[in-house]
């Protein structure tokens, strides 16, 4: 990590507060030249100290929201986007729209209800949503069932009194075949019972 010394401290606590102070007003704060406040900006960002410049918003915004899922039907798709309180717009079929909503309360929600001009074909509080990353895809192999082997490629699936064997080939699978069948020929000798290769 980048060694900070006091003027980058006070540089980033001042951008911290405002991120929109000027390079002039930093200057004036800091008692230091408009160039000086400049490449030591440069230099903060270059190492990855400041990663951008953001916005704070009213914390009144941040409160949590009551989302409500619904699916709808409109001829006038463009009319839910001049609705800051419809957050996700999934189209379906021509007309219809699975939308989320995120509203304080029952009056807001009818507010856009009624101005965004949909037809509510259902509707659905959503009480928990989970945020998932999506799991790393990982190459699942398969073994042979018969030799053992990796199988390359496509396995051979062959299904035998429920249970579901994968073959690297049809030589392996010829043979478990024909091993299965050995097996059952023996039971049969034993106690006869009937027969339901699937
Ligand atoms: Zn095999």
């Amino acid at each position: 990590m980048t060694k900070l010394d006091d003027l980058d401290l006070k540089l980033i606590h001042l951008l911290l507060d405002n991120a929109r102070l000027s390079i002039s007003e930093l200057a004036e704060i800091l008692g230091v030249s408009r160039p000086t406040v400049r490449s030591r900006l440069e230099k903060l960002e270059k190492e990855g100290v400041i990663l951008g410049y953001t916005i704070k918003l009213n914390p009144e915004l941040l409160r949590a929201h009551n989302v409500v899922a619904l699916i709808v039907q409109t001829d006038k798709p463009e009319k839910m986007k001049e609705f800051n309180e419809i957050i996700e717009i999934n189209r379906f079929t021509s007309r219809k729209y699975l939308i989320k909503i995120a509203v304080e309360n029952m009056e807001e929600l009818r507010k856009v209800i009624e101005g965004a001009g949909f037809d509510v074909i259902e509707i659905m509080p959503i009480l928990e949503s989970v945020e998932r990353t999506s799991p790393p895809r990982v190459k699942i192999s398969f073994k042979c069932d018969y030799c053992g082997k990796e199988i390359v490629g496509e396995p051979i699936v062959y299904k035998y009194h429920n249970r579901v064997y994968s073959l690297c080939c049809p030589t392996c699978l010829r043979e478990l075949k024909r091993t299965r069948e050995n097996i059952e020929k023996f039971k049969l000798k034993e106690e006869p019972k009937g027969e339901d290769e699937s």
